[in-house]
C-alpha cells in the first residue's frame, strides 16, 4: 500500500506523550480557515516555493531535463538558495514503518512513540491502517485527526491506535460548516463512540480569536467531550507564513495577534497547551 506524506518530524514535543516521530499525511477533506498546514490540504504532491531569498533569477523557471522535475514545471535541483521543492513524497507502508521503527528504543525509553497526523490522515485510511499494524507491539501509536471520516472507516482505524487525539473545533453546525466547509455531524458521531469505546483519548480545540474561543463554544464543546478530556490549543501564529509557498492565500480575517488568551478559568478543569 502507497501513501502520501507530506513531513516526517521528529523529536516532537506536542502531538502525544513523550518523544514523538510524527508522520504528516498529505490531504484533508476540511478547509478550516486558520489551517496552520495549508502544504497538506491537498492530496497530491505540490510545488513548495518559499518566498524569502527568492531573487527572482528565473534559473529554476528555465526547462529542465530531470524526471522528478517535469510534472512541476520548475527544476527542483537549480535554485541557489534551495528554495524550490515538493510538498509531498510517496511511500510504502512497509519503508515507512522501518524508518520510523529505527527510531524505536529512543522513542519507547520516553513514554512517547509515533504520532500519525495531517492534512487529515482518515483520508488515507488504508495505509494508515496498514502502516499503524506494522508499528503495533514494537512502539507507541497515536493518532491526530479532526475527525471528519464515515464511522467504518474512523473505527477501523481507531482500533489500530493506542492513543487518539481528536479536534473538536466548533459546536455550533453552522458555524462549523462557515469555517471548515463541512458540517460537524460525523465528527459528534465519531466523538461519541469514542467517548464511549475502551480507547485513551483526549479532545482539543484550537484557540481561534473571535471564532473557537468564544465562551459559547467552549463552553458548548466541553459539555459534549467532558472537560477533563479536554485541551485548549492556543493558536500557532506561523501559520500564514507558509500559504504563499504553495499558492494560498491567507484569510485576512483571522485575527494573527493572539495578544491574549481569553478568559479560560471557567474551563479549569481543561488542559491548556504551553
Ligand atoms: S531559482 Fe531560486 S532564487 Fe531563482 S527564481 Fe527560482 S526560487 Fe527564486
Ligand atoms: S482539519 Fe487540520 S489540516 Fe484539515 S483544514 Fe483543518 S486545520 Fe487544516
Amino acid at each position: 500500500m502507497l501513501g502520501t506524506v507530506f513531513d516526517i518530524k521528529e523529536f516532537a514535543l506536542h502531538d502525544g506523550e513523550g518523544i514523538r516521530t510524527t508522520v504528516f499525511m498529505k490531504g484533508c477533506p476540511l478547509r478550516c480557515a486558520w489551517c496552520h498546514n495549508p502544504e497538506g490540504l491537498s492530496k497530491e504532491p505540490e510545488l513548495y516555493l518559499k518566498q524569502n531569498g527568492c531573487t527572482a533569477c528565473g534559473l529554476c523557471k528555465r526547462g529542465c531535463a530531470h524526471e522528478d522535475c517535469k510534472p512541476f514545471g520548475r527544476c527542483l535541483h537549480i535554485c541557489p538558495g534551495d528554495l524550490v521543492s515538493v510538498s509531498g513524497k510517496v511511500w510504502s507502508a512497509g519503508e515507512l514503518a522501518e524508518k520510523l521503527l529505527s527510531d524505536s528504543g529512543i522513542l519507547n525509553s520516553s513514554g512517547g512513540g509515533i504520532t500519525v497526523s495531517g492534512g487529515e490522515p482518515l483520508m488515507q485510511h488504508a495505509f494508515v491502517t496498514e502502516l499503524l499494524s506494522l508499528l503495533r507491539g514494537k512502539v507507541h501509536r497515536t493518532l491526530e485527526t479532526s475527525g471528519f471520516a464515515s464511522e467504518e472507516v474512523f473505527r477501523s482505524v481507531a482500533a489500530e491506535c493506542d492513543f487518539i487525539i481528536m479536534d473538536i473545533k466548533l459546536a455550533d453546525d453552522d458555524e462549523h460548516k462557515k469555517y471548515t466547509g463541512q458540517s460537524n455531524a460525523l465528527i459528534f458521531k465519531n466523538a461519541s463512540w469514542l467517548k464511549s469505546s475502551k480507547i485513551s483519548h483526549l479532545f482539543r480545540t484550537p484557540l481561534i480569536p473571535g471564532i473557537t474561543d468564544t465562551e459559547e463554544n467552549l463552553t458548548a464543546i466541553s459539555s459534549i467531550v467532558g472537560e477533563d478530556k479536554l485541551e485548549l490549543l492556543p493558536y500557532n501564529t506561523l501559520a500564514p507564513a507558509k500559504y504563499e509557498s504553495v499558492g494560498r492565500t491567507f484569510p485576512s480575517y483571522i485575527n494573527q495577534t493572539c495578544a491574549k488568551l481569553p478568559d479560560l478559568k471557567l474551563f479549569k478543569n481543561a488542559r491548556i497547551r504551553k
